[in-house]
């Protein structure tokens, strides 16, 4: 448990829309839970891949979801595909559901000066050949620099 100080004010263009969320879950035949739809509007409103105290501050007021049933939404949203997640350079797992594919399919772009994630699906992760009898099981690109917030 952790303290709970005043609520911070919601960061700035998270406009959240629950019925998208609730679409893609039935698209999959998933049940939608309150913590599922919440949790994947998040994500979905979000620019950039977040981590789960990220997600946590944007969840609507009042749809608090504790820390255990917050990481096990974003596990099972990884695994059913809805998002994917990636690690920064601090070894804390940031979540984005932009793309809808497989974690890998697209490179990411990482801040050096404020650690923001963000997905960069225009480009796609170039096809790396491994040596015989090598097996991936994943593939990671990402690219470091400033962004357009910080390097202003
Ligand atoms: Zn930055
Ligand atoms: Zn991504």
């Amino acid at each position: 448990m952790h303290l709970q100080g005043p609520s911070p004010p919601r960061p700035r263009g998270a406009r959240l829309d629950p019925a998208a969320a609730q679409a893609l879950l039935a698209r999959r035949g998933a049940r939608a839970t309150r913590a599922r739809v919440d949790v994947l509007a998040v994500l979905l409103a979000a620019p950039e891949a977040l981590s789960h105290h990220d997600v946590e501050r944007r969840l609507p007021r009042g749809h608090d979801i504790d820390r255990v049933t917050l990481y096990r939404v974003l596990e099972w949203l990884t695994a059913q595909g809805l998002a994917h997640k990636v690690a920064a350079d601090d070894r804390v797992w940031r979540f984005s559901a932009t793309g809808g594919g497989a974690s890998g399919a697209h490179a990411h772009f990482q801040c050096s000066d404020c650690g923001r994630i963000v997905c960069l699906e225009q480009s796609t992760v170039p096809a790396i050949a491994l040596p015989a009898g090598f097996r991936r099981s994943e593939v990671e690109v990402t690219v470091k620099g400033t962004c357009d917030a910080c390097h202003g």
